[in-house]
């Protein structure tokens, strides 16, 4: 089968990989630029935010991630990460509480003393599976791995069978997924989305396991990263984008950030902005579209698995004719 893939973040470029590895031939079109998954270090961590609820998709998630990240090393790819668990601070029995009514019993994890950790806090979640990536270098990976056929260009119009590009060419398929995030939201969500920013602090250091609360605080391929402030909801990616990182974001990340270790020895080298994207729109739509998009603060927790299934699906309906 011929597939058509546009955008290459994490979802397009891991649609493309899962593709071919079933031996479809594929074309990945992509503008270039406003890439979320350019994320420095994106964190693997199946319990969410402050709620400490674990999605039901989470364990599968984390495990495709890490098993494919894994079968890309092993082929020679340098992708930036470790799977050397991820801890989950908590302030006070209750949250402690809260948080083990929500926890599977299948995903490995462990209550410790918060040691090492500046004062404050009254346990520490252990989740041994979790991790960090470097976002480009995973896509990169993916695309290189994939053998795709690249393409520069931007898609004005979609159908089930191919693309219009902004200049006039057209590009045919049996199959198209659009996979544009924030940037090429209009492709997958034309009813409205919500488009919200999130910047990272990059670090001269941080420590060797990923530590989150409010914040996440991650080693990088250079350093390590502090993330990531959650702007007001915006209506398109551009308008999130000019929201910049407001001093009171600062404010609030370097805050939670000296809750997660002691900063004051650390220099900030950099800034990454990205934007997040929801709703999560997954399979196909009414003209025969394929859509994954929408994967929000998850993509590469999730991005994957629903990407694999993704393919399962377009490959069924082909059987069915
Ligand atoms: C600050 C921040 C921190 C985050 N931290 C984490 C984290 O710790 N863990 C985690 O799992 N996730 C994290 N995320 C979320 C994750 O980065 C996103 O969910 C994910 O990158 C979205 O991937 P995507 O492939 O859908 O979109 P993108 O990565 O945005 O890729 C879309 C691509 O499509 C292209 N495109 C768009 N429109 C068109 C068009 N019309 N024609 C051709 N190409 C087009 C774009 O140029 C782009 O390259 C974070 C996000 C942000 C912003």
């Amino acid at each position: 089968m011929k597939l058509l893939v546009v955008g290459g973040g994490i979802a397009g470029a891991s649609v493309a990989y899962f593709a071919s590895q079933h031996g479809h031939t594929v074309t990945l079109l992509d503008a270039g630029g406003n890439r979320s998954s350019d994320v420095p270090a994106a964190l693997l961590n199946p319990v969410r935010g402050q709620s400490g609820k674990v999605e039901a998709l989470a364990l599968d998630g984390l495990r495709c991630t890490f098993a494919l990240i894994r079968e890309l090393k092993g082929a020679g790819h340098a992708i930036p990460h470790a799977q050397s668990g991820v801890l989950r601070p908590v302030p006070d029995a209750k949250t402690q509480r809260k948080w083990a009514t929500n926890l599977p019993a299948e995903l490995p994890h462990s209550w410790r003393e918060p040691d090492g950790l500046p004062p404050g806090w009254h346990s520490t979640l252990h989740l041994p599976e979790g991790g960090w990536v470097s976002g480009a270098a995973l896509v990169e990976a993916l695309k290189a791995a994939s053998g795709a056929r690249l393409v520069r260009g931007q898609a004005q119009h979609v159908s089930a069978t191919g693309a219009v590009l902004v200049g006039g060419e057209t590009l045919s398929a049996d199959a198209v997924v659009c996979c544009g995030g924030s940037f090429g939201a209009s492709l997958s969500q034309p009813d409205g989305a919500t488009h919200r920013a999130g910047s990272l602090l990059l670090l001269s250091d941080a420590p060797d396991q990923p530590r989150s609360y409010g914040a996440y605080l991650s080693p990088a391929a250079t350093g390590g990263v502090l993330g990531a402030t959650f702007e007001a909801p915006a209506a398109s990616h551009a308008e999130a984008l000019a929201q910049g990182l407001p001093l009171k974001s600062l404010d609030w990340l370097l805050g939670k950030g000296a809750a997660l270790a002691d900063l004051r020895v650390v220099s900030v080298t950099g800034r990454w902005t990205g934007v997040r994207l929801s709703p999560l729109r997954h399979g196909p739509d009414a003209a025969g579209v394929w859509h994954l998009s929408g994967l929000g603060s998850k993509g590469f927790l999730l991005g994957p698995l629903l990407a694999r299934g993704l393919v399962g699906g377009i490959e069924a309906k082909a059987r069915k004719g």
